[in-house]
């Protein structure tokens, strides 16, 4: 899941850098399967530190805030499947 999301979103980029036609939908794609998946990954490295994991000690609860937000700002998730829906290629 994280090479595919780092593969999304240098198809994006390079779209994004030809202007091409169909960059809003592949943006927004980037954008939501790759805060998706940093969200499942953070959440799989507390759960395997166990209670380490969750306290404020170790820097995973931190990533894991950190990948929250990914998932609301910029357009939330919701909104760019939205987007998505509406620029189906
Ligand atoms: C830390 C932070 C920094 C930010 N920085 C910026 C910034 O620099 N520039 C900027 O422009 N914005 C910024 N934002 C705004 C962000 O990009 C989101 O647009 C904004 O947070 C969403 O509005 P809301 O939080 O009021 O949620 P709401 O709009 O109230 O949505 C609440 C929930 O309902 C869902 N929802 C809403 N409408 C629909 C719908 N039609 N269908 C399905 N689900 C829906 C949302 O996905 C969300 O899960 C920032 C937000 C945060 C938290």
């Amino acid at each position: 899941k994280l090479e595919a999301a780092r593969q999304m979103t240098y198809v994006a980029a390079a779209k994004s850098q030809r202007g091409d036609a169909d960059l809003t939908f592949f943006g927004a794609a980037a954008k939501c399967y790759a805060s998706d998946a940093a969200m499942e990954i953070a959440t799989d490295a507390v759960q395997l530190l166990g209670g380490y994991g969750y306290t404020r000690d170790y820097p995973v609860e931190r990533m894991m805030r950190d990948a929250k937000i990914t998932q609301i700002y910029e357009g939330t998730n919701q909104v760019q499947r939205i987007v998505m829906a509406r620029n189906l290629p």
